[in-house]
């Protein structure tokens, strides 16, 4: 039963939420402040967050950053609850790493939609899985660091999520618009050569030949898979 994480400090809302998630099958978990939410979360592994914004204590902006940096809760989807609709709150809420937001009031039926494209948008991934192994490659997820072959390679930031978002997803090519999405966020701003200058740099890291590349395999006009 998958399991969700209610944070939002209107008790109405937030009973009226649960209850409507039970009716989806989740196992249902509630906090009313920011604290309590990231203490639950990390108690309990939700695989997915119901986030307010205006809370006491931590406000859900700042719960959602913390998520998202820790290699712990970075996978797990957020929805956003805002009663403050202006357009450069909403990025702002995006930037943060929130996968999607409703802007307060909603119905309930928009609500549901959004849960269930969250839920199907996000890979199963088991909420404590720490380490991707491919080959003579480990990553710790926990740790960010990089093992080949037993030994420590290091990678920037953007290298290691880049990696990680890869590896999650072998087999699959990811077009470079998903890959900025996933690994820089909704940045607007980065161009998408970002990507391939990051994947080379990759390259020169894991490969045994970064001119004939064998694990991130450039898929023309489309973007990049990793194989193994
Ligand atoms: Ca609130």
């Amino acid at each position: 039963m998958a399991k969700v994480l209610i944070v939002e400090d209107e008790e109405t809302l937030a009973r009226n939420l649960a209850e409507k998630l039970r009716g989806e099958g989740f196992f249902v978990m509630t906090a009313g402040d920011g604290e309590e939410g990231l203490d639950k979360l990390r108690g309990e592994h939700p695989d997915l967050i119901i986030l307010d914004i205006m809370l006491p204590k931590l406000d859900g902006l700042s719960l959602c950053r913390i998520i998202r940096r820790d290699a712990a809760t970075a996978h797990i989807p957020i929805i956003m609850l805002t009663a403050r609709g202006t357009e450069v709150d909403k990025i702002v809420g995006l930037e943060s790493g929130a996968d999607d937001y409703v802007v307060k009031p909603f119905g309930l039926g928009e609500f549901l939609a959004r849960v269930r494209a969250v839920m199907r948008r996000a890979p199963g991934r088991p909420a404590l899985q720490d380490e991707l192994v491919s080959n003579d490659l480990r990553l710790s997820l926990t740790g960010r660091r990089l093992f080949k072959d037993g030994k420590e390679t290091k990678l920037s930031n953007k290298e290691f999520d880049l990696l990680v978002e890869l590896m999650r997803n072998r087999g699959v090519v990811l077009s470079r618009d998903l890959i900025l999405t996933k690994v820089w966020g909704y940045d607007y701003f980065v161009d998408k050569r970002t990507v391939d200058v990051h994947i080379r740099w990759l390259r020169e890291k894991i490969e045994d030949d970064p001119s004939n590349p064998k694990r991130i395999v450039t898929v023309r006009g489309v973007g990049y898979r990793f194989e193994g």
